[in-house]
């Protein structure tokens, strides 16, 4: 069983890398953001509550974080282990974790502000399947078009240049000092996420130990 948090400034690639994990240890990818991104799209009860913050690129109440990540969490879908993308993103969401949960390891994808803030405002997401695309390095065959189901390619409502501001300053407040507490556990693992995605997979990899190559 393996349990890890991943972690990382919006636009370092953690989404990404997380799911490449995933897939190779039978690890359940839980992304507090996607969760987040479906009930909206879904419009369900908790929309209403979180949309606001959301579009304005700001943190969601801790409760209403720490609900649908109980829930997710109890469903106990994840026999292998988990991978915890998104959260925890503050000092209180990080206590209510580790009180009833220990971690094996942090990974901490590490790119500049000026870096994420180019990566994001060049990248869209498909409407239909929600594959990852980026107009720099990871563009569809055909413009606007997603290349495995032929959904519209659209950009995040949080992509914006304000709300970008505004989660790089959240993500230097309040996640930052969280990881000197894991920092201190000597649960961090840095890697640098400005190289190609298979060149960071395989640097977390080998920090974790873990066998495959890509
Ligand atoms: P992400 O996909 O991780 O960039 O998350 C998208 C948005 O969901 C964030 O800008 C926040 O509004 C919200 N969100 C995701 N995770 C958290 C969290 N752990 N705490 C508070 N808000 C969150």
């Amino acid at each position: 069983m393996r349990k890890y948090i991943i972690t990382g400034v919006q636009g370092c690639g953690k989404g990404t890398q997380a799911i490449m994990l995933a897939k190779d240890f039978n690890l359940v990818h839980i992304s507090v953001g996607d969760i987040f991104r479906w009930h909206i799209q879904s419009h369900t009860k908790l929309a209403a509550r979180i949309q606001r913050f959301t579009v304005e690129g700001k943190l969601v109440p801790d409760e209403l974080v720490e609900e649908v990540v109980k829930q997710r969490l109890d469903q106990h879908d994840w026999n292998y282990g988990f991978i915890l993308d998104g959260f925890p993103r503050n000092e209180i969401q990080a206590s209510f974790f580790l009180e009833s949960y220990d971690i094996d390891a942090v990974i901490l994808i590490d790119v500049p502000d000026q870096v994420v803030l180019d990566r994001i405002m060049n990248r869209r997401l498909c409407a239909k399947c929600g594959l990852d695309y980026n107009l720099i390095f990871h563009r569809p065959k055909v413009d606007g078009i997603c290349d495995v189901c032929k959904g519209n390619l659209v950009a995040r409502a949080d992509d914006n240049p304000e709300a970008v501001r505004s989660r790089l300053k959240d993500y230097h407040q309040k996640t930052a000092p969280v990881l000197e507490l894991f920092k201190q556990k000597e649960l961090i693992i840095k890697v640098d996420g400005t190289k190609d995605t298979n060149t960071v997979q395989n640097e977390i990899r080998n920090k974790l130990s873990l066998i495959k190559i890509v």
